[in-house]
């Protein structure tokens, strides 16, 4: 008789699969996607099925020459719990094109997939279902007895404890004959029942004149008051306390002035559940009839790229979209870039399928989560909605993917495997039969190159095709762009304001219009905190993190200065550490100062400020949203989240305080981004039958990507940034792999990435690949977390970069003490 053998994936990097053998009770449930119960070392885990037998074999013989390995010692799995598998053979092929692709173990790869809770270190429980034959003797019987009298279920682990033996095939056959069930679970048990305390604000908002006279010498409780408004109303006692830095007694005393209270909620709600959501325009315009009908029309495997200018209506031709494949039997995914900050358009999805949506957001509990990703298994619903992972969800019958601003770099993932959820999309799509929709009114040149006349560009990861383009060229009811003027800082007339944030007085003016007409204003800013950084004046020192050597930046509220890569707090320094100088000078400015600012110039203006500070807590960004569709904000400030998908009619100003803050950085997608944000940005104003403007403060009012911004010419901007990317190379021109080194000591990170530089030369060399080294070099950002960095970068024909990215993977990751990590198609060089 032959034995059997599977492949089985854990949860962690390691580049080959477990081998197992298939005990012959358990044969029909050993398939590729099934989860299984392994033994590992003393322990047993849950892992999924990549390959069984035939398959082992064809791999190992594929492996260049190599004798089939012997099996040492192979260990038997133990359990098959589930009666249908976990993946679907779609969603495991996408794993390993994934693992492929990225250079990551298909650990992780599967890890990327799966809800945590439902394999790794979860527990098997074996529970009675009262059902089954009458009498099975022995251990059956006995096991089934035991259970009874502890309520009709244990973790299997605790029976064989008590048993003293192992139980995994008594089990087995209690789940055939119907008398028992196997459940895997989270092994720790989520938080139930949390209640948390949060203080919220109570009566109507001070103004400016009343705070001044309420708060005389009580400068915390004016903070405390103050970062409760920016929170949206109300915050976690726990959170200000902890990350914020606020004490107990200014919390009690804000309380006892009546003017906030402390409140004691049964968990955070989820904002989407239960709310009706936004029901859609109930007729598509004839463009957007036009263009709908061009997708549908798109042949299974496709997909086509949607773009449409800011306000064209793109949304209602996503959800028809969907609504067409779900009226067909089958399920969609959406995909927005962070779900956290798009709760309109969540709120839109769920207006036109109510219940039928799994909304996959990062408030989810691993318990949550895991239960959105049951549902959507059994097909009881049938559209997800969520950020980058979402692309994984289980969706039966897959019929559709949405991906909302295909443009947004937080598609990619920052940990392996490195996957960018865009291309994963298309490659999913291909494997379901599928069509999908990549959408943006500012497309990535990677996906526009696609759809330019020259089928010579690659694909980053399909062989080349042509990828059809629909247009949308103008907003709905035919409402105009909104002008854009550029205000050039270095000669226009400015206001004295005492502070250092350039204000012009074109912006200032424009304001006070808004102000006065009772409409709504956008002012960007993308630095957070008060100031960029302080700088002694006598010696010019600038204190720096000392984990990641970039300046720490200036904060008010609660007052610091913050490392904005690993976070760490550090008190304002009195005087300078290197000279003893006593006063410290403020440089750049940030969102906290620009606060400060259009507070003092407009003390009437109700005021919200949205960045990572002011949204550190579950659903804070939410309220804040729903403060402004109240009309209860005049002035919206913030960081590039208020560029995000948000649709206000009554915006009739969005202000850009200092475009330039991005255009320098040595990356070469500094252009691109600076474009996209403004580009966006400038989307929110004019959206209703008010109309509205765009100012944009710059010094380099001549760059690119501000003269094609003003002109709202992306097309235009997209092809002046194709030649530039011409020479010398850069993608979508060529591929590109970034290989970054790095170690807690600097000269460890040099070493090993004049190392790994070699090795790769040497490689390239060897094998006569048509690459390019570049390299090694220290990153831009030199130090970050403690640890040191260094990169090469590799440049070629994607097939070769493909190549080296197979063979290099598991042979430079684990190299040495420094760490290396394989970037593929980087959306970041710093
Ligand atoms: P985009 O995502 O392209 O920036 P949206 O989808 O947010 O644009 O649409 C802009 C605005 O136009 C929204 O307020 C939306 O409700 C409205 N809208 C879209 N389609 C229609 C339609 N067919 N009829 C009326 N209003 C529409
Ligand atoms: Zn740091």
């Amino acid at each position: 008789m032959t034995e059997r053998f599977a492949q089985v994936a854990l949860p962690l990097p390691l580049f080959e699969p477990y081998t197992y053998r298939v005990p012959e009770s358990l044969g029909d449930r050993i398939v590729p996607g099934a989860r299984v119960v392994v033994p590992v070392r003393a322990r047993e885990l849950v892992g999924i099925v990549v390959a069984s037998e035939d398959a082992v074999i064809a791999s190992a013989a594929k492996q260049s020459g190599e004798a089939k390995r012997p099996l040492v010692a192979v260990k038997d799995i133990l359990a098959a719990p589930d009666s249908e598998t976990a993946l679907t053979p779609a969603l495991l092929r996408t794993a390993e094109w994934m693992a492929g692709y990225y250079g990551a173990p298909i650990g992780l790869a599967l890890k990327a997939m799966l809800p945590a809770p439902m394999w790794g270190g979860s527990r098997v429980l074996i529970r009675v279902t009262g059902a089954g034959p009458g009498r099975l003797g022995g251990l059956a019987e006995q096991l089934l007895e035991w259970l009874d009298g502890r309520g009709g279920e244990a973790p299997l682990d605790t029976a064989a404890r008590h048993f003293r033996k192992p139980l995994w095939e008594v089990a087995d056959r209690l789940a055939r004959v119907g008398a028992a069930e196997l459940v895997v679970e989270p092994a720790e048990a989520e938080p139930s029942g949390l209640v948390e305390r949060r203080l919220e604000l109570a009566g109507e908002s001070l103004t400016l004149v009343e705070r001044e006279a309420r708060f005389t010498r009580r400068v915390k409780q004016r903070r405390l008051y103050e970062t409760l408004e920016q929170l949206g109303g109300s915050a976690a006692v726990k959170h200000l306390k902890d990350t914020l830095g606020m004490s107990d007694s200014v919390i009690k005393a804000l309380a006892s002035s009546g003017l906030a209270r402390v409140v004691r909620v049964e968990r955070l709600r989820d904002p989407f559940e239960g709310e009706p959501g936004t029901a859609p325009p109930a007729k598509l315009t004839p463009e957007q009839a036009a263009v709908l009908e061009k997708l549908d029309g798109l042949a299974p495997g496709n997909g086509a790229l949607l773009f449409g200018v800011t306000g064209s209506g793109k949304t209602l031709v996503y959800l028809r979209a969907v609504q067409h494949a779900v009226e067909a039997g089958r399920g969609a995914i959406v995909l927005v870039p962070e779900i956290g900050l798009t709760p309109q358009m969540v709120s839109r999805v769920r207006g036109m399928f109510g219940n039928d949506v799994a909304v996959l957001h990062s408030g989810l509990s691993d318990g949550e989560r895991a239960d959105a990703w049951r549902l959507l298994r059994r097909g009881e619903r049938r559209v997800a909605v969520g950020a980058r992972s979402a692309v994984f969800a289980p969706v039966n019958d897959l019929g559709l993917i949405v991906v909302d601003e295909e443009h947004e770099t937080s598609y990619k993932n920052g940990e392996a495997p490195r996957y960018h959820a865009r291309e994963v999309a298309r490659v999913r799509a291909r494997l379901e039969s599928a069509r999908y929709v990549l959408g943006s009114a500012t497309p990535s040149l990677e996906t526009f190159s696609l759809v330019l006349p020259s089928p010579t560009l690659p694909s980053p990861v399909l062989p080349p095709s042509r990828l059809p383009v629909l247009r949308l060229p103008s907003r709905i009811d035919h409402r105009p762009m909104p002008p854009v003027e550029i205000v050039d800082l270095r000669s226009a007339p400015r206001v004295a304001t005492g502070h250092s944030v350039p204000w012009s007085e074109a912006l200032d003016g424009a304001l006070n219009t808004v102000m006065s007409r009772g409409e709504q204003a956008i002012l960007l800013l993308n630095r957070r905190g008060y100031a960029a950084f302080v700088q002694c004046p006598e010696c010019g020192l600038v204190p720096e993190c000392p984990d990641c050597s970039i300046a720490l930046t200036l904060h008010r509220v609660p007052p610091g200065l913050r490392c904005h890569y690993c976070g760490k707090h550090f008190p304002v320094p009195a005087t300078c550490a290197n000279c003893g100088h006593a006063v410290q000078r403020a440089h750049g400015i940030g969102t906290q100062q620009l606060e400060e600012l259009v507070a003092a110039r407009f003390p009437k203006a109700r005021l919200a400020r949205m960045d990572l500070d002011t949204t550190s807590t579950r659903f804070s960004h939410h309220r804040i949203l729903e403060r402004i569709e109240k009309g209860a904000v005049d002035i919206l400030l913030g960081t590039q989240m208020i560029a995000k998908g948000m649709d206000f009619p009554n915006v009739t100003l969005v202000g850009v305080v200092d475009a330039d803050t991005a255009l320098h950085l040595p990356d070469f997608r500094a252009g691109e981004r600076t474009y996209q944000l403004l580009a966006q940005v400038a989307g929110r104003a004019g959206r209703g039958p008010k109309g509205g403007k765009v100012l944009v403060q710059t010094r380099s009012p001549d760059h690119p990507a501000l003269k094609f911004a003003a002109r709202h010419d992306t097309e235009g901007f997209l092809a002046h940034e194709a030649l530039e990317r011409k020479s010398p190379p850069y993608p979508p021109e060529t591929s590109l792999l970034n290989v970054v080194i790095s170690a807690e000591q600097e000269q460890k990170a040099m070493e090993e990435a004049v190392g790994v530089a070699d090795w790769l030369e040497k490689l390239i060399a060897a094998q006569g690949l048509p690459l390019v080294l570049l390299g090694p070099a220290p990153c831009p950002l030199t130090r970050i977390k403690a640890r040191w960095r260094w990169h090469v970068l590799v440049k070629g024909p994607v097939e070769e970069i493909g190549r080296v990215v197979r063979y290099a993977a598991p042979r430079l990751e684990g190299r040495g003490k420094a760490r290396v990590v394989l970037d593929r198609d980087p959306v970041s060089l710093l």
